[in-house]
């Protein structure tokens, strides 16, 4: 089965770098999915799962937006910031989303931009989506 190679990477590192038979992403319009020979691509991404699959095993990272870009023997992802699931707090998480659920539910309170709120409340759900998918497969 042919492969692609997937660069995840953020202004800090390189989050991921492999070979995959297969890319899912959360773009702004949509999931995108990405097999090898996929006719090159830009895309937006907003906050996320993107799933890393090979060998039919798949490697779940939380992305916080960024863009996608597929060229013909790759597929690099710039992250404004990606995760691992091993690397997730969860506690930290939480916490971030609940410091955004408070301020959403306060903006006329304090006047917060709406969207930023919003925005850090999708990174959080995301954060802790990929984190309890990893400790539910530990479970099995
Ligand atoms: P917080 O309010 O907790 O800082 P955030 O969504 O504002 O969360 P980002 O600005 O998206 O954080 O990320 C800043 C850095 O912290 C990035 O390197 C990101 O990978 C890391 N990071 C953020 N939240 C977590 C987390 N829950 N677990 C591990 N790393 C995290």
């Amino acid at each position: 089965m042919s492969s692609i190679k997937l660069d995840i990477v953020t202004a800090e590192r390189v989050v991921y770098s492999g070979d995959v038979d297969m890319v899912i992403a959360p773009g702004v319009e949509g999931q995108l999915g990405i097999l090898p020979h996929h006719a090159p691509l830009m895309a937006l991404l907003q906050a996320g799962e993107l799933v890393a699959r090979k060998g039919g095993q798949d490697e779940i990272l939380a992305i916080s937006g960024g863009f996608l870009e597929v060229r013909p023997d790759r597929v690099i992802v710039l992250a404004d910031a990606a995760e691992r699931a091993e690397e997730i707090d969860m506690a930290r998480a939480q916490a971030a989303r609940k410091r955004a659920e408070d301020r959403l539910r306060d903006r006329k309170a304090i006047g917060l931009d709406e969207a930023t709120a919003e925005a850090a409340l999708k990174r959080a759900i995301a954060r802790l989506s990929v984190a309890e998918k990893m400790q539910q497969r530990r479970k099995m």
